[in-house]
């Protein structure tokens, strides 16, 4: 695991051990609660239109709320990644790879198309 995040990646096992939760952490669990905390930023922007959305980073409150459901995501991802077995960042390190090969720059550039429709 990348340093830095292996670094935070203790500290959220001890959190998790100092409160015997590693118990509910089934990769189901795990798993299920990252569609939950994506309802949670979801829920952030839930009735505003683009612009509200644009200002809601600049405001303290609402970005707060933005990066509280964010960070929520990136440690049920660890969790997840750590149960499983395999390093998040590496993994985005190679998704990135694929998708730059289903997403030729000559082929995608300035289109939202899906690769297998490109
Ligand atoms: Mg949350």
């Amino acid at each position: 695991v990348t340093k830095s995040v292996e670094v935070f990646l203790q500290q959220v096992l001890k959190f998790r051990d100092a409160r015997e939760w590693g118990k509910f952490h089934t990769l189901r669990n795990l798993i299920i609660s990252v569609g939950i905390e994506a309802g949670e930023l979801l829920e952030t922007i839930q009735w505003k239109d683009d612009e509200q959305i644009e200002r809601a980073a600049l405001d303290v409150e609402q970005r707060a709320a933005i990066e509280h459901e964010c960070a929520d995501l990136f440690i049920y991802l660890l969790l997840i990644a750590h149960r499983a077995g395999f390093d998040l960042v590496q993994a985005g390190i190679d998704k990135l790879q694929i998708n730059a090969q289903r997403y030729p720059v000559e082929k995608a550039k300035g289109s939202a198309v899906k690769y297998n429709k490109l």
